[in-house]
């Protein structure tokens, strides 16, 4: 199948969180599977072209994109996954994309997003490239499905075409003022209230995709059926219904070239489950690297993280003070909030020899964590799919996750397990959403972390478990095959 995939981030290029990890990673296994993939993200100014050998496509000629009345000439540049012949497109604006990231609050956050959805069509058409599959995601990319289906220029460049819509997290809708849509130029046809374009009286990217996709899919099972409630639907769980024999939960896949302790070249220790001992060297290479005292046998906590309050800080702040009496080390690291950054800052200053705060993005010190922690926490309110506990379990980092979305599919209650005759427990998991819940779970884990051979025997069945992409783009591509032009 010929697949065009689009999207705000991609690793390496350009990643804030998990959709960016699988960007950078589901489009190599569909290659792998014999698929033809193109990327396309926007080009930030900050993605060095030198480094990344991108090349300015130079024979597209002049393009010029429509946002409002305004004409935006742009400059396509291309490049491949690293570690694969995977093709993807930037696409490059200066008016919009230079010297911003990723993500803005400025007023006219909906005019980037509009031009990248309107440049990705018209690149494609210059090309002549008509794809099989559009494979959108999150309400960056989700004006291309209504462009698709309404407009009646786009509608006649792409009449085979199938839409896909995948959400990554429902919580982020794209909602903009209304004039976003002439300036995206589509129709008020759609905008009335509970229209396919109307969400709160504003106009929402998100519901665009929604609406206009053939087929709706999401990063785990339990999120799927999660996001059809009020209480996780964001506003949009009556659409969502409406769409229910549409929606699909697919369980992202890790790239284990990147996320794996026997190859990764992040961490000075290399380990795999016969020479756990390495583990242990890249704690204590951490913990003296952030200028914290090594003790055998004291647990480190870590957390890498949007500190947002998706993530459940929440719980976990009222129980800071109790956990530092414990004999506990903690790892935080990551970016949000004021409130949650502030609390892991003033946890640092407080107790600075059990508490270690890096307010910012880091990815080598991301992968350290991850060798150099015990446990993995991660309470989150809801979870999509949640990637750092699959790659906790791959690092022999026992994860602690409340039962939402992905946590629930991927990490199984140690004692939960074997209440059900079992010994495949991985990790400890919650379900009520409290400080005290959480706390609970902490000490069950801590209780087990003082016993060796459970603990290294907890260890070895995360380790043994397999999240690569193989499984999950297999379901991608019988999705696709499925997905029925409806217009
Ligand atoms: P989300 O997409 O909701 O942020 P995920 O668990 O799906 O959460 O993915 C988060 C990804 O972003 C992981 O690869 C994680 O390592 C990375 N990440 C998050 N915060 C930071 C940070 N401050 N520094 C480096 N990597 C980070």
């Amino acid at each position: 199948m010929n697949i065009v995939m689009v999207a705000s981030e991609a690793f390496p290029f350009a990643k804030t969180g998990g959709l960016g990890d699988v960007i950078g990673s589901l489009p190599k296994a569909l290659g792998r599977l014999g698929h033809e993939v193109r990327v396309f993200i926007p080009k930030y100014s900050l993605i060095p072209e030198s480094a990344y050998n991108l090349k300015h496509l130079w024979d597209l000629g002049d393009i010029y994109v429509p946002v409002g009345d305004q004409y935006y000439p742009i400059n396509v540049y291309q490049g491949k996954l690293p570690g694969s012949d995977v093709i993807i497109n930037f696409i490059d604006c200066a008016h919009f994309f230079s010297n911003r990231w990723i993500y803005t609050n400025d007023p006219d956050e909906d005019e980037r997003f509009i031009l990248f959805n309107r440049a990705v069509l018209e690149v494609l058409i210059r090309k002549n490239i008509k794809p099989d599959i559009f494979h959108c995601n999150d309400w960056q990319s989700g004006i291309i499905p209504a462009l698709i289906k309404t407009h009646p220029y786009y509608k006649s460049q792409f009449p085979e075409s199938a839409i896909v819509y995948t959400v990554h997290n429902i919580g982020y809708a794209g909602k903009f003022h209304q004039d976003g849509i002439w300036k995206a130029g589509l129709s008020y046809d759609y905008f009335y209230p509970g229209g396919p374009l109307e969400f709160y009286e504003s106009f929402s990217f998100m519901k665009s995709g929604l609406f206009f996709a053939d087929k709706i899919t999401t990063v785990s099972k339990t999120y799927a059926q999660e996001i059809l409630t009020p209480e996780f639907g964001a506003g949009f769980e009556g659409l969502l219904k409406f769409r229910q024999s549409d929606l699909l939960g697919i369980i992202n896949g890790v790239d284990y070239d990147i996320w794996n302790p026997e190859v990764d070249e992040m961490i000075p220790f290399k380990y795999n489950l016969d020479n756990l001992e390495n583990k242990e060297k890249n704690k204590q290479y951490l913990l003296k690297m952030i200028g914290m005292n090594y003790k055998k046998d004291r647990p480190l906590f870590g957390i890498i993280s949007r500190l947002v309050v998706q993530k459940g800080f929440g719980l976990l702040a009222p129980l800071i003070d109790s956990l530092v009496k414990k004999d506990i080390q903690l790892i935080v690291l990551g970016s949000g909030e004021a409130e949650y950054e502030y609390l892991f800052n003033l946890a640092h200053k407080r107790y600075p020899e059990k508490v270690f705060t890096f307010i910012g993005y880091d990815n080598e010190l991301s992968h350290l964590i991850e060798a150099g922690a015990d446990i993995f926490l991660m309470p989150s309110i809801y979870e999509p799919c949640g990637l750092n506990q699959i790659y906790s379990l791959k690092y022999g980092t026992v994860p602690i996750v409340r039962k939402t979305g992905g946590l629930a599919d991927t990490i199984f209650d140690w004692d939960e397990r074997q209440t059900a005759g079992a010994s495949d427990g991985n990790g400890f998991s919650f379900f009520e959403k409290s400080p005290y819940a959480l706390y609970q779970t902490i000490e069950r884990a801590l209780h087990y972390y003082h016993q060796p051979k459970t603990w290294k025997k907890i260890i070895q069945n995360g380790m043994k478990m397999d999240y690569s992409w193989d499984r999950s783009a297999e379901s991608y591509i019988q999705l696709f095959k499925k997905a029925k032009v409806s217009y």
